[in-house]
């Protein structure tokens, strides 16, 4: 094994200085915890970026990878393969759409839902909100809020950003010349804002009315994290096209565009495509992950334990907590970088969305041992 410091120098010298890292190298996971390179272990409350859903390295997973990666790897798109559309028709049997778009990253499923929008209506306006996530590349890039993000790359193709959770707000903003309306069902990134229980109903009726597409990025909030399958549940609203990444694959890349099969059918042969998306391993390892949240009740388990790590966060008194199942947030007078490097140093994986704000995401398998464990680490560091 590389030495640590050794190896953040080779690092610091060789790849793009993007990313802003903890001190810390990862080698090995099970569960909801992972192990350093000292053999140290962490509770890891990031999974990933709600990635590890099912768990780091759970025996299901690589057991499905295994087998498929002896079989066949990769293929492309020239034929056919059995996996893509077993998932294809899983997810959207999940999710009540008609057809599936595979990529292989949350912005690739944004990028995908936006050529769709513009292919099947012809406009080029996208309504989406103050705050939003939805990626990094150029189309994404130019639906997510933060300025600082968007600034350095213009000129964009922007969004015309309105306040989230604002029905009235969306009602002025959505004309004629919407091509579509673009939300999360719950805020991530931005710090696990959930929106009142009217908003997606709003939206839809708005977009229905005007003539708008709606799409919804459940990129994060997918595959059960927040205590249902996918976020638009809370609401019962159906939107026309459903964004996946994340969770989808269990930390392999992978991302999907879902969208109702008459939208759908505006994609002719030739309109978009990618070389690795769905792939027979790929879809192996999200058959794999659809059928461990299902033997193991995770939907049902991160409703519940979000329930505890919300009643325990609250009782540290903080400013405020957010969250629905396994995505918390919660705002704090401390400075919660400091906090991060601090938790790190006791065993815990956690990530702060801002300076304040402390986000929660541990694999839907966490015990109620795990959460009270972390959340008394956070208690003491406060
Ligand atoms: C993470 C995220 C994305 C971007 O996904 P990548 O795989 O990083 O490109 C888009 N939308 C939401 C809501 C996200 O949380």
């Amino acid at each position: 094994m590389m030495d640590k410091r050794d190896l953040m120098k080779r690092e610091s010298e060789s790849i793009f200085q993007t990313y802003g890292r903890q001190d810390v190298l990862l080698v090995r996971g099970r569960g909801a915890r992972v192990w350093d390179s000292d053999g140290k272990e962490y509770l890891d409350f990031v999974a990933g970026i709600a990635v590890n859903s099912i768990g780091h390295c759970h025996p299901k997973l690589v057991e499905a990878v295994s087998r498929q990666a002896a079989a066949l790897i990769h293929t492309s798109n020239l034929y056919y393969t059995e996996n893509q559309v077993l998932l294809a028709e899983e997810l959207n049997g999940l999710t009540g759409m008609e057809r599936a778009y595979f990529c292989n990253s949350g912005a690739e499923s944004i990028e995908a839902a936006l050529k769709l929008v513009r292919r099947g209506t012809g406009k080029e306006r996208i309504v989406a909100a103050e705050r939003a996530f939805h990626g990094r590349t150029l189309g994404a890039l130019a639906l997510t809020y933060k300025s600082a993000y968007r600034e350095p790359f213009r000129p964009l193709r922007e969004a015309q950003f309105v306040p989230y959770n604002n029905g009235e707000a969306l009602k002025e903003a959505v004309t004629a010349k919407t091509g579509a309306v673009i939300l999360e069902p719950v805020q991530g990134e931005a710090g696990v804002y959930v929106p009142e229980e009217d908003y997606l109903r709003t939206a839809r009726d708005v977009c229905d009315d005007r003539g708008a597409l709606l799409i919804l990025d459940e990129v994060q909030t997918g595959f059960g994290r927040t205590g249902r399958w996918f976020a638009k549940e809370h609401s019962g609203v159906q939107p026309d096209i459903i964004c996946l990444a994340k969770a989808l694959a269990g930390g392999l890349p992978m991302g999907a565009m879902l969208a109702r099969g008459d939208i759908a059918g505006a994609f002719q042969k030739g309109d978009h495509g990618s070389t690795f998306a769905g792939g027979p391993l790929i879809c192996a390892a999200a058959l794999a992950v659809i059928e461990v949240i299902k033997e193991e009740g995770l939907v049902e388990r991160s409703r519940e334990m979000g329930a505890r790590l919300k009643s325990e966060l609250e009782k540290l008194k903080p400013r405020e907590v957010r969250g629905l199942g396994l995505i918390v947030g919660v705002d704090l007078d401390s400075d919660c970088k400091e906090l991060v490097e601090k938790a790190l140093r006791r065993g815990v994986l956690i990530n702060n969305t801002g300076e304040h704000t402390l986000r929660f995401i541990p694999p839907l398998v966490v015990t109620e041992e795990e959460i009270d464990r972390v959340v008394a680490v956070i208690g003491e560091l406060i």
